[in-house]
């Protein structure tokens, strides 16, 4: 069918729809069955059974796979069948960990789904944009991103950036008007808007004319199925180090079967003790516990409202030293109240809680009736008319539906008595200049009963001052004189002196015969009518939040569209704005180069009446001065700056989808408070990610080093090969990924921030893997040394206490691992999952050893209780010499 062909009647009928109730539930209902979900067909996944055969893929498991199966073939059944078993459960943990990450990152596509304004039932309403179908009303405006195929029916200044389909990266204008020309093609389609593509200015209305692979965009869905799957920055390192330490690994076991062939050792059973220790070794499972580590901290992230929609962010985050966040609704609650009312030389106040619409006004402290002052009138009308913001009831508690500065004008002008559907049966609304942050006002041209037609201009008193010619003065008209205009200044700066955000109300008559067409002509030589002043209280929490990124190293930068005094109080409130820190106006950061502010930069804690392009500039200039920026935003103007910053973080509530797209992450409750959360969590992942590197590799070097010495010093094996995997399988699996979940150190927001390009090997990881591995390798041979000599003729029984002290000794470290400092720096079982997987480890390992049923499998015997008091000893002592010496540094760091 040609929509764009028909009118607004015609399409109506043609789609069984109607604008101003919408679809009904049961309908949409029945046309979801018809035409399915509002989605393009996604890519091949990876199957589950393909996944779980990756796990085995990795070249040493199939060389232990293949060994096995010979030695299986050469009668060693029960060895044979017992290290294939455990091959299949470390496959399985891998295939369990890999989907758990896979499914998270789903859940988080899932999260940041776009979201469409619908009219379902007479109400509007928002829902996910896969749930809209042909013959639904849909509401847009600047900054949002079409839903699926529309033919326009309403278009406010509507233009529209198509270069997703058409590659026009220039903005199309939008109307509604029937196209009767043949073969148009989509560009040229000026009533239509196109799914994927993206509101640049204005707002419209329109209905789905097509849905899913049937719109324009799903025709060439295909060429646009790119699966972006990101790795961060640290992922990749790892991968290389992963393939240096297979290396390592390799060579170390070549070293080990050398040097026991050598010393008269059985070439095979050293061959699959090689194999054995290599797979045991060689650390494959740290990519995915990584990926679990960063999915799992993102998954705590979105219980504190922050949402990742790029992995890598979570790493950066730790590294943020700049937050530039924006002032309204950020680090304020939006919730606005007008309290003060000004015009021609006089001030009113209204009082009233929240947005009932309740409230009287006082002049001075008198009571007044506020229509019987013309200009507050006036004043309160116009506010009322030019204006988006609805007011909804809901069993006596008020809200607001739209923008909080237009539902404190509703309100105000509520309080008075005025109604809005009253006010527009006296006005009809013709054309409308939306707001935009770069003007900072937006217009309205309406007309009266009698045919007269009015211009109404709200916007930053400012702005507005500097465009009108004339003031409404004790209830009459005047030239808006200097002396006049320095009134206003001094009504503006007193309101903002006390935090008020104001917007100045101005209209002016436009002639009979006169067409206005453009915004710049709607808004010149204004009659000034007065301003309107409004509480936005701090949100409570952003005052400690503030301090506490001060305390890690952070420094908060206050960006604002708002007014230089009123940005000011709130800033001090705050402590942003302390002693010796400076403000920067729009328009002098306008006429500065980045290089100019770069010089400043470090001293500025608050911009003012900036426009959204401005902050690109500071982004730059704070990256040039080697920042870590994490930078907030919520329209389209936003996007560029919050894609140049390292963290790009844009508003779950007000933001707009093209922000959220160019963002790494969301803020599901709009509050600075999240950002610090998020910031913290993310220096906690790392944390986690640098404990389990510690604890695995250092358990590795262990178990070689233990092998290697004993080959060294001619002594039989210390373990044999199943019980080379058994440890692999019971030390590296859920301990590790318990680290991975435990909770901040209580200084992770005390010291500065991580530097980007650092190794996670730095601030002595590195040492500590050597020292530990090689303390554990050395406890474990002492044990097995002490014993054998004790009783020479029974070697399994000095291979038992090997096996269970190499055991013991990871699992003790493993509680080491969670504090940099040592063990003692905080309570050892503060981590529940730590003590839970560290019990099932050692059950593992009492099992094998003192049940009858698997200990000719693993080779093993029961321990003596008395042995054990050997096993615990020496497994402890690495654990209080680094306690020993962490201690005897802080008390020498302390006398210094
Ligand atoms: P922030 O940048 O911290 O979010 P902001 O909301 O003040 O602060 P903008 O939205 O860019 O920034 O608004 C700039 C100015 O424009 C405001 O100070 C106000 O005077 C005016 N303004 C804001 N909203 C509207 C609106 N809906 N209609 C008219 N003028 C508005």
């Amino acid at each position: 069918m040609k929509f764009h062909e028909m009118n607004v009647q015609e399409i109506a009928n043609a789609l069984r729809t109607n604008f101003t109730e919408g679809l009904d539930e049961k309908e949409v209902k029945r046309r979801i069955n018809q035409h399915g979900y509002n989605a393009l067909a996604e890519g091949e996944k990876q199957s589950a059974l393909l996944l779980f055969f990756s796990q085995f893929k990795d070249f040493m498991v199939l060389v232990l796979l293949a060994a096995t199966l010979i030695s299986g073939l050469l009668g060693e059944m029960i060895d044979a069948i017992a290290i294939i078993a455990i091959v299949l459960v470390n496959g399985i943990l891998g295939f369990f960990q890999e989907r758990k990450a896979e499914k998270s990152l789903d859940a988080l596509k899932e999260l940041s789904a776009p979201q469409v304004n619908v009219l379902r039932d007479g109400e509007w309403v928002k829902i996910p944009s896969k749930e809209i179908v042909p013959g639904d009303v849909l509401k847009f405006s600047s900054g949002d991103r079409i839903g699926a195929d529309i033919r326009l029916i309403e278009a406010w200044s509507l233009e529209i950036e198509e270069s997703a389909l058409t590659g026009e990266s220039l903005p199309v204008q939008k109307n509604t008007q029937p196209l009767k020309i043949p073969n148009l093609g989509l560009g040229d389609m000026e009533n239509m808007a196109f799914m994927g593509t993206m509101v640049t200015r204005g707002s419209g209305m329109g209905v789905v004319i097509a849905t899913g692979m049937k719109t324009a965009m799903g025709q060439i869905a295909d060429l646009l199925q790119t699966a972006e799957v990101q790795e961060t920055p640290l992922q990749r390192r790892l991968e290389q180090l992963g393939k240096i330490l297979i290396i390592a690994a390799l060579f170390l076991t070549l070293l080990v079967v050398g040097i026991g062939v050598l010393q008269g050792q059985d070439l095979y059973t050293m061959f699959l003790s090689g194999v054995s220790l290599a797979v045991a070794a060689i650390p494959e499972g740290l990519p995915a516990i990584v990926t679990v580590a960063l999915s799992l901290g993102v998954q705590r992230m979105i219980k504190k409202n922050a949402i990742v929609r790029k992995l890598p962010a979570v790493e950066t985050l730790g590294c943020a030293s700049v937050i530039c966040s924006d002032k309204t609704g950020t680090m304020t609650q939006n919730k606005m109240t007008v309290t003060h009312l000004w015009s021609g030389n006089k001030t009113w106040r209204v009082d009233g809680v929240g947005y009932s619409p309740t409230g009287s006004f006082f002049d001075k402290d008198i009571i007044i009736h506020p229509k019987s002052e013309k200009s507050l009138q006036q004043l309160l009308t116009f506010g009322m008319l030019c204006n988006h913001a609805e007011m909804i009831e809901k069993e006596g508690e008020y809200s607001i539906d739209g923008d909080p500065t237009e539902g404190a004008l509703l309100v105000a002008a509520m309080k008075a008595g005025f109604r809005k559907n009253v006010l527009l049966e006296q006005f009809e609304i013709v054309n409308e200049f939306p707001f935009d942050s770069k003007r900072k006002m937006m217009s309205m041209i309406v007309k009266d009963k009698v045919g007269r037609k009015f211009a109404v201009v709200k916007g930053a008193p400012d702005v507005l001052i500097g465009l009108s010619k004339s003031i409404l003065w004790n209830e009459k008209q005047q030239r808006l004189t200097k002396e006049l205009t320095a009134n206003v200044q001094e009504a503006i700066d007193e309101l903002a002196g006390n935090a008020l955000r104001t917007i100045a109300i101005a209209f002016k008559p436009i002639p009979q015969g006169t067409m206005i067409l453009s915004e710049e002509e709607a808004e010149q030589d204004l009659i000034f009518i007065g301003l309107q002043g409004m509480i936005d209280p701090p949100r409570p929490e952003v005052k400690t939040a503030v301090k506490e990124c001060r305390d890690a190293g952070i420094k908060t930068i206050m960006i604002t569209g708002d007014h230089v005094i009123t940005a000011k109080a709130i800033a001090k409130q705050l402590g942003i704005l302390t002693k010796g820190s400076k403000v920067i106006e729009g328009n002098t950061l306008a006429t500065m180069s980045v290089s100019e502010l770069e010089d400043c930069v470090d001293d500025v804690s608050v911009f003012a009446r900036v426009s959204p392009e401005h902050k690109m500039k500071i982004v730059n200039a704070l990256q040039n001065r080697g920042h870590i920026v994490a930078m907030t935003g919520d329209g389209v103007n936003d996007a560029p700056a919050i894609k140049a910053a390292d963290i790009g973080v844009a508003m779950g509530i007000t933001g707009t989808d093209v922000a959220k797209e160019a963002s790494s992450l969301v803020l599901l409750d709009d509050n600075f408070a999240t950002i610090k959360a998020a910031i913290k969590e993310g220096r906690n992942i790392y944390e986690n990610i640098r404990k389990f590197i510690r604890y695995l590799l250092a358990s590795n070097v262990g178990e070689i080093l233990v092998m290697l010495f004993a080959m060294i010093l001619g002594l039989p094996l210390p373990l044999v090969p199943i019980q080379i995997l058994w440890v692999n399988l019971v030390t590296d699996g859920l301990p590790a990924m318990a680290l991975g979940l435990d909770n901040a150190e209580d200084d992770v927001m005390k010291r500065g921030p991580r530097h980007p390009k650092e190794s996670v090997f730095s601030r002595g990881l590195g040492w500590k893997v050597v020292s530990r591995g090689f303390l554990i390798g050395l406890m474990t041979l002492i044990a097995f040394i002490v014993i054998y000599r004790r009783n020479p003729e029974d070697l399994m029984y000095a291979q038992t206490i090997a096996f269970a002290t190499l055991v013991v000794a990871q699992l003790i470290h493993v509680f080491d691992c969670r504090s940099e400092k040592s063990i003692f720096a905080r309570n050892p079982f503060g981590n529940k999952y730590l003590v839970w997987a560290v019990l099932s480890s050692l059950m593992m390992v009492l099992v094998v050893i003192y049940s009858p049923a698997l200990q000719p499998i693993f080779h093993t015997v029961p321990i003596l209780l008395t042995d054990w008091l050997l096993i615990l000893g020496l497994s402890a002592i690495p654990t209080f010499l680094l306690a020993g010496t962490f201690y005897a540094r802080k008390t020498k760091r302390n006398m210094i």
